[in-house]
């Protein structure tokens, strides 16, 4: 029995899930959560059973004693669990980061030093790496990037029109996010159509709190909404999106600084910012019973999608498969609906039954003779670590 633990930290949480590498089947997964404050919380879910306590964890070490407890609690210790490995979800791995990568203490400090371009997720991941690696001493530790799969980008379509000795200095460049995630559900969208994936031209729509599209052609992501940090592209819960870099210029003269900036365009814009929830489901909800904020917060967001999907049918010169995921992708039908309205011309069609079916998994929503297949593929961004872990390590 072999078993890989997949960490994905934040700054106050870390989620864990233990997975069988050839199933991909769950035996436990939990959450501690507000680390850092006097009264944390930890789920844990193990064998059918589910608990929720009150945790205090200092930091990511404290988390992690919580976790092993947990487990304990429920049945095997964890050091009976046969842990094989460790994966770790690493927002951040700039240009040298392009496949997982086995860590030691040189490549942890790499990716704390990553930690300029994303302060808020490299620096409590590194922490949680360290804390991790003492715990287990014994075991294989793998960092898998969401940045990895971006690698791929051709140079125009990774550059920013700016001095390229600015750029290089700083970093400045396009790495895009939620590769992890276009990387599982774009291979899967080509065993569920049954063909090579090297045939295939895919816009894979990943709509959940954080929101991107890619292109990815022949397996291989050649463009993507994301940039040097996961505020550019679409519309999203709480963040802008796109936006005219000289609108932040206009806001600095009138007297925002850089944190204030900050915390306006990646905490309090999006759906958030323009109907005042950055929850799909409310603002859909508000938008049904006429709220104008609303709708057109999600006017604003289709038409950003639209956009989106329209560029990525011409960088790649058509496409086989438009495919929806996450949270917002994966059940609301209406949203698809509206993205894919009226794109006869280019050989869309979604079949209004098979859109709205109650139906889960991945499955086909296009219509009959849909000359592009529209598909909802179910993400499954742990699984994909799991693999990836297992496949490094042969
Ligand atoms: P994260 O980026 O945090 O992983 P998710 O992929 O879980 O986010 O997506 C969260 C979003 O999905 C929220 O905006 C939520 O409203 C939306 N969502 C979840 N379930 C539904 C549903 N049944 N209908 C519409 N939206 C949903």
């Amino acid at each position: 029995m072999s078993r890989i633990l997949v960490i994905n930290a934040g700054s106050s949480s870390i989620k864990y899930q233990l997975i069988d590498p050839g199933t991909g089947e769950r035996d436990a997964s939990g959450l501690v959560e507000r680390i850092g404050e006097s009264a944390g919380r930890l789920l844990h879910r193990a064998a059918g059973a589910e608990e929720a306590v009150t945790v205090t964890a200092r930091d990511h070490s404290a988390a992690f004693a919580a976790m092993v407890e947990a487990f304990a609690r429920h049945g095997t210790p964890i050091a009976e669990l046969g842990i094989v490995a460790v994966g770790h979800r690493v927002v951040q791995g700039g240009s040298e980061f392009v496949r997982p990568t086995l860590i030691d203490d040189a490549v942890a400090e790499r990716i704390l030093r990553l930690g300029e371009l994303a302060p808020l997720h490299n620096p409590p991941q590194y922490d949680a790496i360290v804390a991790a690696r003492a715990l287990f001493p014994d075991v294989p530790h793998v960092a898998v990037f969401d940045t990895a799969f971006h690698q791929t980008m051709p140079e125009r379509a990774y550059t920013y029109a700016i001095d390229p000795a600015v750029a290089a200095e700083h970093g400045v460049r396009r790495y895009g996010f939620h590769g992890i995630s276009h990387q599982v559900v774009s291979r899967r969208a080509a065993e569920f159509l049954g063909r090579p994936i090297t045939d295939l031209r895919q816009v894979v729509l990943h709509l959940g709190n954080g929101a991107s599209a890619c292109a990815i052609d022949g397996g291989r992501s050649v463009d993507t909404s994301m940039g040097l940090t996961p505020l550019e592209g679409l519309v999203m819960g709480t963040r802008s999106g796109d936006i005219d870099p000289g609108a932040l210029l206009h806001l600095l003269r009138a007297g925002y600084d850089a944190d204030g900036l900050d915390r306006l365009l990646n905490g309090r814009s999006g759906l958030l910012g323009l109907a005042g929830s950055g929850d799909f489901r409310d603002v859909r909800d508000a938008a049904a019973a006429g709220d104008p904020a609303a709708e057109l917060a999600i006017g604003v967001a289709v038409h950003r999608l639209r956009r989106y999907l329209g560029a990525y049918l011409l960088v790649l010169g058509g496409a086989d498969a438009i495919v929806f995921t996450a949270g917002v992708g994966e059940n609301n039908a209406q949203l698809r609906a509206e993205v894919c309205a009226g794109l006869e011309w280019f050989g869309i069609r979604v079949d209004p039954e098979r859109n709205a079916s109650e139906e889960r998994g991945a499955r086909r929503i296009g219509a009959d003779g849909s000359r592009v297949e529209v598909l909802v593929i179910p993400t499954d961004e742990e699984a994909e670590i799991a693999r990836q872990v297992h496949e490094l390590l042969g």
